[in-house]
């Protein structure tokens, strides 16, 4: 039993020490991919499901790295967030986010708002204020054009100071939207005082719809909710037109999904506006 207990010691460890290591070189190499620039946007649209117009799209950031190969968010976020290296991460995708909505908007192929997702490190940096409107003015963007999607559970973290930020972030300008609504387990008082215009219904609830009677509840609560406190509503993740219908008969008009589009490159983005141009 003693050498059982020492084998399982040693198996323990160095599975520990493996993890460590491979979250210390997934680090290094973040670093190393923000230093060379290899952090994009793809770019997601939001359409208006009553008349089919595009009403802003969403950011997404994707790691191309110098062999040329898309890495999803879902291999890199989470320890950018940990190790604050989110915070260049995002400002570069920004940059380059918003150089392109501009191009777009200037040729009149876009009119609605660029939604990009923010960290709570983010928002906390003491010069994130000062570098918005540093950025803005130097790309020459109107902050009108601009969202900011926080998630819900980012919110709930420091309360007081985030509704301080987003205050700021208001009188910019630039709207607010919370992110994965639904998913925070919080309560719902907070959303009265707070400075935001819109929800957004996490994905998992409308996975299901129309058939899960939980979901179609939650979803229902949702949308009534954001029409009684004045606030805006979208729906992300909206794979199938049943969803779609669901969504629309109960009074939620924005919708964001593969049901439209998946995520896509600026050239491809370009295209899809191109093409949405001619029809
Ligand atoms: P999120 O903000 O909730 O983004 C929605 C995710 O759902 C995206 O995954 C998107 O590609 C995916 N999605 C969109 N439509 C559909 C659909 O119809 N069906 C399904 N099954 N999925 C859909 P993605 O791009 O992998 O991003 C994952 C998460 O990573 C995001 O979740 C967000 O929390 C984070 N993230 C992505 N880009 C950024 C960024 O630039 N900055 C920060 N701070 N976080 C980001
Ligand atoms: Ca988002
Ligand atoms: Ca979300
Ligand atoms: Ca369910």
């Amino acid at each position: 039993a003693k050498d059982l207990g020492r084998n399982n010691y040693q198996f323990y460890t160095s599975e520990l020490t493996e993890q460590a290591f491979a979250h210390l070189s997934m680090q290094t190499q973040i670093r190393q991919g923000i230093d060379r620039n290899e952090f994009i946007p793809y770019f997601q649209p939001q359409i208006d499901s009553r008349n089919g117009q595009i009403i802003g799209m969403e950011v997404l950031a994707r790691w191309q790295d110098h062999a040329g190969k898309i890495i999803s968010p879902a291999e890199f976020i989470h320890i950018a967030e940990k190790t604050g290296l989110i915070i260049q991460l995002d400002r570069q995708v920004m940059r380059k986010a918003i150089q392109s909505f501009l191009g777009w908007h200037l040729d009149s192929l876009v009119s609605g708002k660029l939604s990009l997702n923010l960290a709570v490190k983010q928002l906390e940096q003491d010069d994130f204020f000062d570098f918005v409107n540093e950025l803005l003015q130097d790309l020459g963007c109107n902050p009108n054009w601009l969202e900011f999607e926080i998630t819900e559970s980012d919110i709930m973290s420091n309360l007081e100071e985030m509704s301080r930020k987003m205050g700021q972030l208001r009188l910019l300008g630039i709207k607010i939207s919370i992110d994965d609504f639904g998913t925070g387990y919080s309560s719902l008082s907070y959303l009265k005082k707070f400075p935001v215009s819109k929800l957004k219904i996490d994905q998992s609830f409308i996975r299901d719809l129309p058939k899960d009677e939980d979901d179609a509840i939650i979803t229902k609560t949702i949308i009534s909710m954001a029409d009684n406190l004045g606030l805006e509503v979208i729906a992300e993740g909206v794979e199938t037109i049943e969803q779609q219908h669901f969504l629309q008969e109960n009074g939620c008009h924005q919708i964001q999904g593969y049901l439209y589009s998946k995520p896509l490159d600026s050239q491809a983005m370009q295209t899809y506006l191109l093409n949405f141009q001619k029809t």
